[in-house]
């Protein structure tokens, strides 16, 4: 028999898992899939309450249709085929997922704004679409306080609240969470909820009213500049994430998700073309948008800089009826309201007048509310002829989003939730952030990735072998001509937070903490830890007893464009770590150190926004680790990792996963930017990551969802629950995952689906989808049972003919395992 300990997630609520103490014995026949379930513990039990119906909590087995909460065979229809039950319409569909309350704007929030507009003439309605009248650079963050509704104050995340414009160096500290790529690969929705929710917080306490954040831009190539903004290159990742992190910053203040759509390439930004076919669009640029617009229900959307050509013409984001009237609001269903990215209109802040006119009915024909940051192109839309029906209705949502976020008063508090942190007003810094430092260090924590571990030679052993360890790493010089900015990273000492674009964040000096010092302060008892930048970590590397070699990219060798125009802020086409500064000297480096020590313990340490090339050392190194820019507890979450354990002695393992597809060579990726001759035009094909290396069956150095950890995992018992499914039903999958190590760990746990015989053009031989994931803590030797919903719904495609999302009527092949590359567990159901 079996004894379930139901576990809980932190957030108290939201997490399909029962951790199985599987105390087998020989009749315990109940797990096999098909067979009428014992379910130990009573569907009572399940499912929490308050849990927003997260599918499968209480399932120990499919075909259950006992399992009161379980929207995976909630109204089964009695046994099919094989004994399992079918999946019929879910009552739950809404709610099968966490982070997915979807609108909820109150009546009374719509009136007040409607009432409001109707007060209004033309103009004071105009005066709510835009930002202050200037043309300086240095008030570019908020709207004016106009007719009684208080203005925007606009603030940038998504890896803390950006309060650096404020007050500049020395001042405006806000909590800097790990970037967006290391949350991608905590694959941890809860966590993200609660970092929104903490952003959500720091921005209401600095007076702010909405968040221009998440980031959700696909990682089509490491070579973005701003790769380290977004979560990856999944679209079912992105959106849940999204989600996820929208429903916490929503707790308190608007959420506007970004940067829509397909901007993917930095160089010329504002004059790129994205070219794709319209399945493309859907599938895979828009389709998180749409989760997080109708699963989260964000308030804002920002149009892009780029252009979108799906059909030959290309358009400005900032202008497209086809994305921000018929994708946003026609087919998803968008409430919310459009403002544009900072000049992101034609012409961006250098517009000729004679053009304002005809751009800004465009673009507000076309469904933009805002202009933004300058009060410029919209002033023209006082003299357009017939025009007010579109400013009315640009008014209203404007309005409709203050009302619903209690931000529209310009007196008293603002915001729906008091912060628990504080502010200084002398520092402009957040103070009090304690517990969201926590959560920082969490992340850094869950999101790092052991990508290689030969030897086992981590964790550092604290058997008495290690006396020593050096951390050390290159010096490595950079310049930001596009913000006159320069400087020198010591990657052994130096607390690393991001590129310095618009998404930069001031973490406290005094409350981070570099690699160097994370290191030394979880060193147990016998071990001593000694830091070395450039030769000196060279030299120290030969007397120590374990190397931890720290190198990395540096703000020149990507981040967003204004910071380094004139010059590229995309990667260097090698992407490699030498990339744009360093000549050879990272590489160099850290071959040095394997030729200067061999068989020496060493382990490198990466940071940066998505993958690099290690080819010229990897085979010379045993231990390699992606750390991103951890953020400013990332060295307190590394010390703990490369030891395993703290300070206490409390097991620590890794557990992040690669939300990213990492290459062996450049060449193997699809291009980066450029269509032939025409580098304005850059072609989006349909496949791209873990997709186009599947469909391409090229093998990457690193596939999606790789990660090692301390322990290992052991995967069985994959429950489908029913053999046919609607398209509104929910299927909740079933799987035992059992810690086969000898310490606790974290596993992420991936559903794909793939689609056998498909008639879609798209899904050929080999084609696969993320549709699941969970992650899931066991201690050594337990057993999980994980359930992943899948909304059958979320296996929509395309259809270009009939200009329309459709679920595909046949098989889905369930693959269930710890990677994209390892899913041994398979099983499949019809979709009818
Ligand atoms: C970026 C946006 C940002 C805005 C305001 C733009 O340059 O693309 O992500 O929200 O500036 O800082």
């Amino acid at each position: 028999m079996g004894i379930e300990i139901r576990s809980r997630s932190a957030s108290g609520s939201k997490v399909g898992v029962v951790l199985v103490l599987l105390l087998w014995s020989a009749g315990c026949s109940h797990r096999a899939p098909g067979t009428s379930n014992v379910v130990v513990g009573s569907a009572g039990q399940s499912g929490a309450a308050g849990d927003q119906g997260v599918a499968g909590t209480t399932s120990t087995g499919g075909g259950d249709a006992g399992n009161a909460g379980n929207a995976g065979v909630s109204g089964a229809a009695g046994a099919t085929p094989g004994g399992k039950a079918a999946c019929l319409d879910s009552p739950n569909l809404k709610t099968a997922l966490p982070y997915t309350p979807g609108y909820t704007i109150a009546a009374a929030d719509k009136t007040a704004a409607a009432n409001t507009v109707k007060s209004m003439d033309l103009s004071a309605k105009i005066a709510q679409l835009y930002g202050p009248n200037t043309s300086g650079y240095d008030d570019i963050f908020r709207t004016a306080d106009a007719g009684g509704i208080k203005g925007f104050q606009f603030r940038d995340g998504p890896r803390g609240v950006n309060l650096d414009p404020v007050k500049g160096a020395g001042k405006g500290f806000a909590t800097t969470f790990p970037v967006a790529a290391s949350r991608g690969a905590t694959f941890d929705v809860d966590l993200e909820y609660k970092i929104g929710q903490a952003m959500g917080d720091e921005l209401v306490a600095a007076g702010g009213t909405m968040l221009l954040a998440p980031t959700v831009n696909i990682l089509r190539h490491p070579a973005w500049g701003r790769a380290q903004e977004t979560y990856g290159e999944d679209s079912f990742l992105l959106g849940r994430l999204g989600s996820a992190y929208t429903v916490g910053v929503q707790e308190y203040v608007p959420a506007c998700v970004k940067h829509y759509a397909a901007n993917n390439v930095e160089k010329d930004r504002s004059t790129v073309i994205a070219k794709m076919d319209e399945q493309t669009l859907q599938e895979v640029y828009a389709r998180h948008f749409g989760m997080i617009i109708q699963d989260a229900g964000v308030a804002c959307v920002m149009a892009a800089y780029n252009l979108v050509d799906t059909d030959g013409t290309p358009k400005n984001c900032t202008q497209s009826k086809h994305l921000l009237t018929d994708v946003l609001r026609t087919q998803y269903g968008f409430q919310g309201m459009v403002l544009s990215d900072w000049w992101a209109m034609p012409g961006r802040d250098s517009a000729p007048q004679n053009t304002w006119s005809a751009n800004a009915k465009e673009a507000i024909e076309a469904g933009m509310d805002m202009e933004l940051p300058w009060k410029m192109q919209f002033s023209a839309l006082a003299s357009i002829t017939g025009i007010e029906p579109a400013v009315t209705q640009a008014a209203q949502r404007v309005l409709e989003t203050k009302f619903r976020f209690h931000v529209a008063s310009p007196t008293g508090v603002v915001g729906l939730k008091a912060p628990t942190v504080g502010f200084d007003l002398g520092t402009y810094s957040i103070s009090k952030n304690d517990a969201h430092l926590a959560l920082a260090e969490k992340a850094a924590l869950e999101g790092t990735v052991l990508l290689k571990n030969d030897g086992k030679v981590l964790p550092i052993k604290s058997d008495g072998t290690i006396k020593t360890v050096a951390v050390v790493g290159p010096q490595v010089m950079w310049r930001l001509p596009g913000i006159n900015s320069s400087g020198t990273i010591n990657f052994a000492s130096t607390v690393r937070l991001g590129d310095l674009g618009s998404s930069r964040v001031n973490a406290d000096p005094t409350k981070s903490t570099s690699p160097c010092d994370g290191v030394k302060a979880q060193a147990p008892a016998g071990v001593t830890v000694v830091c070395g930048d450039g030769a000196a970590g060279t030299a120290m590397a030969k007397t120590a007893d374990f190397i931890v070699a720290v190198a990395g990219l540096t703000p020149e060798d990507e981040g967003e464009e204004y910071t380094i125009t004139p010059t590229d802020a995309d990667r260097s086409a090698n992407l490699g770590l030498d990339g744009k500064t360093g000549g050879l000297a990272q590489n160099a480096y850290i071959a040095q150190l394997a030729t200067d020590n061999p068989g020496k313990p060493l382990a490198v340490v990466l940071e940066g926004g998505a993958a690099i090339d290690v080819s010229s050392w990897l085979t010379k190194v045993p231990a390699l680790v992606m750390a991103w820019y951890p953020g400013q507890a990332g060295g307190a979450a590394l010390g703990k990792l490369l030891f395993g354990k703290d300070k206490a002695g409390v097991p620590v393992s890794f557990s992040g996963k690669l939300p990213v597809t990492w290459p062996a060579a450049t060449a193997d990726l699809p291009p980066f930017s450029g269509n032939g001759g025409n580098s304005k035009t850059t072609v989006m094909a349909y496949y791209l990551g873990y997709r186009w290396f599947d469909t391409q069956k090229k093998a990457p150095l690193f596939p999606f969802g790789h990660g090692l950890s301390y322990t290992t995992f052991e995967y069985s018992n994959l429950q489908v629950p029913c053999t046919t499914a609607t398209a509104k039903s929910v299927v909740s999958v079933g799987v035992d995952v059992k810690n086969t190590g000898t310490v606790d760990g974290e596993e992420v746990v991936f559903l794909f689906a793939g689609y056998p015989g498909s008639k879609v053009a798209t899904r050929v031989d080999g084609y696969k989808e993320l549709k699941g994931f969970q992650r899931v803590a066991i201690k050594a030797g337990q057993t999980a049972h994980v359930t992943i919903p899948v909304r059958v719904a979320d296996l929509w495609y395309y259809d270009v003919a009939a200009k329309a999302s459709k679920v595909e009527p046949g098989m889905v092949k369930v693959m269930v395992g710890g990677s994209s590359a390892s899913l041994p567990l398979t099983d499949t159901f019809v979709v009818q």
